[in-house]
């Protein structure tokens, strides 16, 4: 049996500015009420390391990283500069990423392997389009995308991936309690079979229109160890009920 603290992870996307981080303490508050409970927030890289000096107990971290080190790659950041920058954690392969930016999954699982080798918490997101949910396909989907995407695992920094279908990200639109089990499900085998014992250790958090009304069940599914959370992680008085009831989960 392994047990797996829960994380509530909160990714702001293009949105916030200093005045927001003033969302920070009720949500540190909460964070350090949650026992058992990880709470981290990934802004825009503009505000890391301001909300870092805010964050209490939260980990902070950014929304992406570039494969390489250092070079000609403007625009981009690498994992060392979020390391030095006090960031704890990297989110990778965000589907919004692998849609605007064109990320192929052999790219994600680059910057997967230098996040990891920077040592940050990286988490992984992977997640089918609507069609692929309709025509029955979207667990094979998921689990090519997984394969090709996935990075070694390294002693020194965490895995996570977030299992986000791609029709729920900010439309309001959850997948069920049923829709979540089959697919934390296959995605759980497919790690185990990857990695041994240390693929039932990796997080599966799910992602997708997440909020106060639909956590608590979500977080009663098996393999659902946390949630990776857009729309109601800008604001406390959105994201702290998440918070809480991944405590009481
Ligand atoms: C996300 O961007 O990862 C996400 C899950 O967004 P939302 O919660 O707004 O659907």
């Amino acid at each position: 049996m392994h047990v797996r603290r829960k994380l509530v992870a909160g990714n702001w996307k293009m949105n916030g500015s200093r005045a927001a981080l003033a969302e920070l303490a009720p949500i540190a508050a909460a964070a350090r009420e949650a026992a058992g409970v990880d709470v981290a927030l990934c802004p825009p890289f503009t505000l890391i390391t301001l909300a870092i000096a805010r964050a209490g107990g939260i980990s902070i971290g950014a929304q992406d990283c570039h494969s390489a080190a250092s070079g000609a790659h403007t625009g981009n950041v690498s994992a060392a500069m979020l390391v030095e920058a006090g960031a704890k954690l990297v989110i990778v392969g965000h589907s919004e990423r692998r849609q605007d930016q064109c990320e192929s999954d052999d790219f994600v699982r680059d910057k997967a392997e230098a996040a990891l080798a920077a040592g940050l918490q990286t988490i992984l997101c992977v997640g089918e389009v609507e069609e692929e949910r309709v025509a029955g396909t979207h667990c094979q989907k998921v689990l090519y995308q997984l394969d090709r995407s996935l990075p070694e695992l390294r002693a020194d920094a965490e895995l996570v991936i977030a299992y986000e279908p791609i029709w729920a990200i900010g439309t309001g639109r959850t997948a069920t309690p049923a829709d979540a089990i089959e697919m934390h499900a296959v995605i759980r085998e497919q790690l185990a079979a990857r990695f041994g014992d240390a693929g039932q250790r990796i997080r599966i958090l799910y992602g997708g229109s997440v909020n106060a009304a639909n956590a608590a069940g979500l977080f009663a599914c098996d393999n659902v160890d946390g949630a990776l959370v857009g729309g109601a992680s800008l604001t406390a008085e959105a994201f702290v009920p998440i918070i809480e009831a991944a405590a009481k989960s």
